[in-house]
């Protein structure tokens, strides 16, 4: 029996498309943290590294308020996934 129309795109593969477009933002003025979930790896060495910037437990997870711009980019920088990035303002 054949189909009438192939379905390119299962509601799964539309999840997993929507969650791989998705990013969140999070600015202080100077620079903007970029967090893409779906590349997170959960190391966890933004929560180790500024535990009061990066909180798990907290929404939203990331306070720009709880450490400066160089140590909040030096910290983004050891992500290993590349899952948060930041860009300066
Ligand atoms: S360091 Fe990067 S990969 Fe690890 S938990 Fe944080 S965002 Fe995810």
């Amino acid at each position: 029996m054949a189909r009438s129309k192939t379905r390119t795109s299962t509601p799964q593969a539309r999840i997993l498309q929507t969650m791989s477009d998705m990013e969140k933002r999070y600015s202080n003025g100077e620079i903007t943290v970029v967090w893409k979930p779906e590349k997170c790896l959960h190391a966890a060495r933004c929560i180790a590294g500024l535990p009061k910037v990066f909180d798990v437990n907290r929404r939203p997870w990331v306070d720009m308020s709880g450490a400066s711009t160089a140590e909040i980019t030096r910290v983004v920088d050891t992500c290993p996934s590349g899952a948060l990035t930041w860009e300066k303002e």
